[in-house]
């Protein structure tokens, strides 16, 4: 329950980070951090240990009670907006590309995706954000080892580096509902203000 994913909020409930719940704890504990719950409410360590929890929340059980397991949290102390840089995988292509093929715009389960080098490796092209897509994989198979150009396809948008969002996180397999208000669906980092 202690490496459930929290996300981190700064002063302006602009989302910077995702941490663990260990961690969470510990920044409440300290005061340096409240929990936000619905409606952008939040609450100190002893305002939020005493919630009411029920089925429907994770907790961590100390000695004498149950404590709910933070989804938000805001840092109090702090007030700017890192960009941490997006590993360069290939799951995280998929995610960039949403599991869509960057031919044919059409979107599939990541098994019957593949990753599509724009310009071919046999013809100098690299392996980059710039230059990887995700690509089904009839499309994969028409444009063959060929540019573009020779094969008649084109790219629904020109693919670069994403900016940094949990959604990248454990290949975005993670992702709670209490999230959702703090972070844009294209995975943008995105402020109230
Ligand atoms: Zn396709």
């Amino acid at each position: 329950m202690l490496s459930t994913a929290v996300l981190v909020l700064n002063r302006n409930f602009q989302a910077v980070q995702v941490t663990t719940a260990r961690r969470a704890f510990c920044l409440l504990f300290r005061g340096a951090a409240h929990a936000v719950g619905r409606d952008f409410q939040t609450f100190d360590f002893s305002a939020w240990s005493a919630l009411v929890s029920d089925n429907g929340h994770d907790v961590v059980h100390t000695p004498s009670a149950a404590i709910r397991v933070p989804r938000v949290i805001q840092l109090l102390g702090y007030d700017r907006v890192p960009r941490p840089s997006v590993r360069f995988s290939r799951a995280n292509v998929f995610t960039r590309d949403r599991n869509t093929c960057q031919y044919c715009g059409r979107s599939f389960p990541r098994h019957k995706l593949n990753i599509d080098h724009v310009i071919p490796k046999s013809l100098g092209g690299d392996s980059s954000w710039e230059n990887v897509v995700c690509s089904c994989v009839s499309c994969n198979r028409i444009k063959g080892g060929r540019l573009l150009k020779d094969a008649g396809l084109r790219l629904l948008r020109q693919p670069r580096r994403p900016v940094w969002s949990p959604l990248f996180r454990r290949d975005g397999v993670e992702w709670y509902d209490e999230w959702t208000p703090f972070l844009a669906p294209e995975g943008r980092l995105l402020s109230r203000n």
